[in-house]
């Protein structure tokens, strides 16, 4: 360690994080992650590999990479993958190589992924995970919502929101729970979420070192 680094130890010693978020679609989560890791150099998206097609405006290796059943069959088998799960008819899954390289370099990821995904990142690494479930205010905002994107066919809209029926019932298993009534307010909550994950003293790896060393300077 280089003296700079011994006197600002928190610069260098981070233990990463892995922020899960999930919701029913149309609930906001995507945006709120997106503009949470604008906002933060020290956070990076995990962009999950997906069966599913591009929708209109959606970039190969920005939203997702977009991967045919057989490649995703081929992750799978590899072990490539962190965690995956079927939604909406859909295969979704995160590729672990970029998340090890994130926590390797000290930096914190934050997952889009639904509860399945959550939970398998969970038990997989339990001390490093905090998890957000973001709700809607109504049903019916939801539903404005999801149609105001126009991205998707009424069909598709309708079974989306189905899946959300039961999307919402696995927010007991998060650790926070956010109502996104307001988008502003939202986020608020949602980067004080963040901010106090990331002062836990496990994620802090040198105080110890740095109490000791507080707790021997002279006190004149
Ligand atoms: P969409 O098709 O609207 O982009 O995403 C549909 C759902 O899949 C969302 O709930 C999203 O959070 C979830 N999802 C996206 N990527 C992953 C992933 O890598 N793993 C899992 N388990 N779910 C994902």
């Amino acid at each position: 360690m280089s003296q700079t680094d011994a006197a600002r130890p928190w610069e260098v010693q981070r233990r990463g994080l892995l922020l899960l978020i999930s919701s029913p679609s149309g609930a906001g989560k995507t945006s709120l992650s997106r503009r949470l890791v604008a906002d933060h150099d020290d956070l990076v998206l995990s962009i999950s590999a997906t069966t599913r097609a591009p929708r209109p405006g959606e970039e190969e290796g920005r939203e997702y990479y977009f991967v045919t059943p057989e490649r995703f069959d081929e992750m799978v088998a590899g072990g490539q993958l962190l965690e995956w799960a079927h939604v909406h008819d859909n295969r979704y899954g995160t590729p672990r190589a970029p998340v090890e390289a994130a926590l390797a370099a000290g930096q914190d990821v934050l997952f889009d992924i639904d509860w399945q995904g959550a939970a398998q990142v969970r038990a997989a690494l339990p001390e490093d995970s905090a998890s957000v479930f973001v709700l809607p205010p109504s049903w019916a905002d939801l539903a404005r919502r999801l149609n105001a994107r126009a991205q998707d066919s009424a069909a598709v809209i309708q079974r989306r929101l189905e899946r959300g029926r039961e999307e919402i019932t696995h927010w007991g298993d998060y650790d926070y729970v956010i109502v996104n009534k307001n988008f502003d307010r939202a986020y608020a909550d949602l980067g004080h979420i963040y901010r106090a994950e990331r002062m836990k003293p496990t994620r802090n790896p040198w105080l110890p070192d740095f109490v000791r060393r507080l707790g021997s300077e002279s006190l004149s």
